[in-house]
């Protein structure tokens, strides 16, 4: 069981401190020291292989740090494993991908749903939230297969999934990368509103300078990382 964190680390969603990681093609990314706060709201900024994607899934769990901490709500995530990382992202990490990653063939209720037993809340929890989330992003026709959606809509339900669990910390890689600048305007003002609603911390990833201004803290990925070139 976890134990309760003390009252302090929770003013952080997240901590990263020592974190080393490398591919063996020789990218490799070096955090000494990085917090964000509670409901902070971050762009982490970078070109194409700059290495954004790869501290996403450093923080999200889905790639080991060869050294360091990843403390996500006042817990080290980094020393769980298995069921318990499992749990612990599902009840704290809400993800974003460009892609979307929606489950076709799947109501965009049952999407949401998912997502919300997977952080073990009941049947019921599920899909009283799952409809209360997405009707306050303007999906109001919760029972539709989610290929029926427009893509807009269908960035709303991937955001409602996010959100609806209330994480700590939500992360959204490259989510305006296929819009065009209006509609990516559009889509960051919905993510934004959405985490603070839940009252989430938030690092959205992009390479688009059109989004810096939308943000209060910058973090540029390459003063993290380097790339050692072959000889
Ligand atoms: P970004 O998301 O900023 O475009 P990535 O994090 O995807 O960048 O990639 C950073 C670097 O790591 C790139 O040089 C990329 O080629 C390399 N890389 C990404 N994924 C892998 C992998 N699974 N194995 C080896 N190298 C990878
Ligand atoms: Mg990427």
């Amino acid at each position: 069981m976890l134990s309760t964190p003390p009252v302090d680390s929770l003013s952080h969603a997240l901590r990263l401190s020592g974190v080393t990681f490398s591919y063996a093609q020789g990218f490799s990314i070096a955090i000494p020291d990085l917090h964000v706060a509670a409901g902070e709201q971050i762009l982490l900024a970078g070109t194409s292989g700059s290495g954004k994607s790869t501290l996403l899934h450093l923080i999200a769990g889905l790639e080991d740090a060869r050294s360091g901490e990843i403390e996500i709500h006042g817990t080290n995530f980094t020393a769980l494993r298995g069921a318990a990382r499992d749990t612990f992202r599902g009840r704290h990490l809400g993800m974003i991908f460009q892609t979307l990653n929606l489950l076709q063939g799947f109501s965009a209720r049952e999407n949401v749903m998912l997502a919300l037993m997977l952080a073990g809340h009941s049947t019921l929890e599920q899909s009283t939230r799952a409809d209360r989330v997405l009707a306050q992003l303007g999906i109001t026709e919760s029972h539709r297969l989610v290929e029926t959606l427009s893509v807009g809509q269908q960035q709303r339900v991937a955001v409602a999934r996010a959100v609806a669990g209330n994480p700590s910390l939500v992360l959204a890689d490259e989510p305006t990368a296929s819009l065009d600048p209006e509609n990516a305007r559009t889509a960051i003002a919905l993510i934004q509103s959405a985490a603070k609603s839940a009252g989430a911390a938030l690092i959205v990833t992009s390479h688009d300078p059109l989004l810096r201004s939308a943000f209060s803290r910058v973090i540029e990925v390459c003063e993290f990382t380097s790339k050692r070139v072959a000889t």
